[in-house]
């Protein structure tokens, strides 16, 4: 009675998933990182299933920090992970058990100069090769020290981030972990600086608070590792249907632009999804969809509500369930031919999806 277009969010995939992220150090905390809505999965909805386990969550901002709080997750604490932008947030953040990064000279300002309910814990970020967020190595350890005497502040977490610890050929990982181990030698603190894929494959990166995202969703960092892949359960799967079928000719052209012609007869089927809902309108000619169970190729331009597919050797009705990525076909496999990463697949489903949650 409604379009299909659906996203299915299976919350059972998502626990294990941050079980197998937690198992990688077990002595350890891990942050379930749930920004921008849980990378499109539903931040409230994760949250509630992680809630008994996750040892804290993490989000980009206060209004999203804020979403959880109201919606009954109180039971640990929320890292906003670029910290405050305005100094009014640092009320809520101390009412709230909110813990803030910290990655510049205004914020440690604001904190010093704000009056808090009560004393918060800080997230001190290091650009440790970055170049997007945090204090110089060099300056680390006085910000530390700083920070540490101010009555405002409760505890003070060492944290940095990786440009490539998905890429398991490149030196910048190990760089990364020398300059900050060597910047924070002398520091007694907690440390946080493994995100999924330092959490899965770089041991030595594994400390006292790992930051996992996409792993929890299902999908690996890595592009070449089968191990892993077999590892996590996709979490998102996203379908729709068959809506109309035409039979072509040699020569005939599919949708805008006319950017696939036939080469022989061949059965076209339209689905019920487009750019509109999310899915992403550069994918290729080839791009993978799987229909009525069977693995077919997108032919024919992306469009706003549909787009089309090659039926011609697949056994299929109108009505078909189609399967666009998920757990049959991994959304690593079809981000490539849209030029992107699975990251924002998730997150671009828009608000006109139909959302299913199991588990
Ligand atoms: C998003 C984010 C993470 C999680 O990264 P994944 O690659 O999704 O695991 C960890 N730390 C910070 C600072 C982030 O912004």
């Amino acid at each position: 009675m409604a379009r299909a277009t659906t996203v299915t969010v299976n919350l059972d995939n998502v626990l294990h998933n941050y079980r197998l992220a937690k198992s990688m150090a077990p002595e350890q905390k891990a942050v379930a990182v749930v920004k921008a809505n849980a990378y499109g999965h539903g931040a409230v909805a994760v949250a509630k299933k992680l809630a008994p386990e996750a040892d804290a969550f993490a989000v980009a901002c206060i209004e999203e920090a804020v979403e959880l709080r109201e919606a009954g997750i109180e039971g640990q604490p929320i890292l906003l992970l670029e910290g405050f932008f305005t100094a009014d947030e640092l009320d809520y953040i101390s009412a709230n058990n909110l813990w803030t990064g910290v990655h510049n000279q205004r914020q440690l300002n604001d904190i010093k100069n704000a009056q808090l309910s009560q004393p918060i814990t800080v997230l001190l970020k290091m650009d440790s090769g970055m170049h997007r967020l945090g204090f110089a190595p060099e300056e680390y350890a006085a910000v530390y020290h700083e920070l540490k005497a101010l009555p405002q502040v409760k505890d003070v977490i060492l944290m940095s981030h990786f440009t490539s610890a998905d890429d398991m050929s490149s030196p910048m990982t190990q760089k990364q972990i020398e300059v900050f181990d060597a910047a924070t030698r002398e520091l007694d603190a907690d440390v946080s600086i493994a995100n999924s894929a330092a959490t899965l494959m770089h041991a030595d990166a594994r400390r006292n608070w790992q930051r996992p995202g996409i792993m929890l969703y299902g999908s690996s960092p890595f592009t070449d590792n089968p191990e892993i892949d077999r590892q996590l359960k996709p979490a998102m799967t996203l379908t729709s249907e068959v809506i109309a079928i035409h039979d072509l000719e040699p020569g005939e052209a599919i949708g805008y632009s006319g950017t696939w012609v036939c080469e022989k007869p061949t059965r076209v089927g339209t689905i019920a999804v487009g750019y509109a809902d999310g899915y992403p309108r550069q994918a290729v000619n080839g791009t993978p969809v799987i229909v009525n169970g069977q693995r077919t190729k997108i032919i024919g331009r992306v469009s706003m509500d549909m787009l089309t597919v090659d039926l011609t050797d697949i056994d299929a009705n109108l009505g078909s369930t189609v399967e666009l990525w998920g757990e049959n076909l991994l959304a690593n496999e079809v981000a490539p031919c849209c030029g992107t990463i699975s990251y924002t697949l998730f997150s671009c489903i828009t608000a006109r999806v139909h959302r299913k949650y199991i588990g």
